[in-house]
């Protein structure tokens, strides 16, 4: 939790005009600024920001609010997110008080997990484009499938190897918790990787942290399905996650729909013809 006396001075030190600065152009307009509301579509501008009474609002489509409201609504961010955002902008020292014990425990193991999947997702990026094996098996795919390399880097696609040791011993020479990695369901009780010979695509959070993978084989028969997916884990509710979403939030919240498709390479697909608004 967070001080009262905390929250109180960062809702002071957070300057309407330099927080919404941060993210849109704005003009100065009499004692206001002005600029085109990013939770709308507009020609003319008519998103206001007043320096006076630190707040902002849309003339357009009524959004209005503080600093920490914009930061919620544009950064998808909770509430204690945006205080925590603004605390780093404005050199505001957050003490945290009352976190149980078992509270920082497991956000502690959560961040390990959190890790070790950004570790694997960069390994599995370095084997796609970094060796002719990666280039020549899973490059040529997506190449095939039309991907441009920009698609490729914004949903930070790989290639894992088909061995079944690719991942893990790169994991050991980095000296990743292979335990850790089992829970994650990157690699099996058998102690083989649970990923192998597959076009790889992570499953981002809101916050664009890895929480999760989707493959795809290469070579289908009748031992291997098609697509595979991370196993659950504590930082991974298959449920509670939209694939697509966090690379999509801005444009659906703009359009205020999103567009429900069924797998990682539709939506891929439609985000590189520039419908950034499909999730699976
Ligand atoms: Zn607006």
């Amino acid at each position: 939790m967070i001080p009262n006396k905390t929250i109180e001075e960062i809702f002071q030190k957070a300057r309407i005009e330099e927080v919404v600065g941060d993210f849109l152009v704005l003009k100065k307009r009499g004692v206001n600024l002005l600029g085109h509301c990013p939770f709308h579509n507009e020609k003319t501008p008519s998103f206001t920001v007043s320096p006076t009474k630190n707040i902002f609002k849309c003339f357009g489509c009524g959004k209005s609010g503080t600093s920490v409201g914009f930061i919620m609504e544009h950064e998808n961010m909770s509430y204690v997110e945006a205080l925590h955002y603004l605390a780093r902008k404005y050199n505001v020292l957050i003490e945290e008080v009352e976190k149980k014990p078992e509270q920082i425990e497991e956000d502690r193991q959560k961040e390990s997990l959190i890790l070790i999947n950004e570790f694997a997702m960069k390994h599995f990026q370095y084997n796609l484009m970094e060796t002719q094996f990666g280039r020549d098996a899973g490059l040529s795919y997506f190449t095939s499938r039309g991907f441009h390399q920009g698609t490729i880097d914004k949903f930070g696609l790989g290639f894992a190897f088909p061995d079944g040791h690719n991942l893990q011993n790169e994991a050991k020479v980095k000296a990743y918790n292979i335990d850790l990695m089992k829970q994650l369901g990157l690699i099996t009780e058998h102690n083989r990787d649970f990923f192998t010979n597959r076009v790889m695509f992570p499953i981002f959070n809101l916050s664009g942290r890895i929480v999760g993978f989707g493959g795809r084989a290469l070579t289908t028969n009748d031992k291997t399905p098609k697509y595979l997916n991370s196993s659950e884990s504590i930082i991974y509710n298959k449920s509670n996650i939209l694939y697509g979403f966090f690379q999509g939030k801005n444009a659906i919240r703009k359009e205020d729909h999103c567009l429900l498709v069924e797998g990682y390479i539709d939506v891929t697909t439609l985000h590189q013809a520039g419908i950034e608004i499909a999730v699976a």
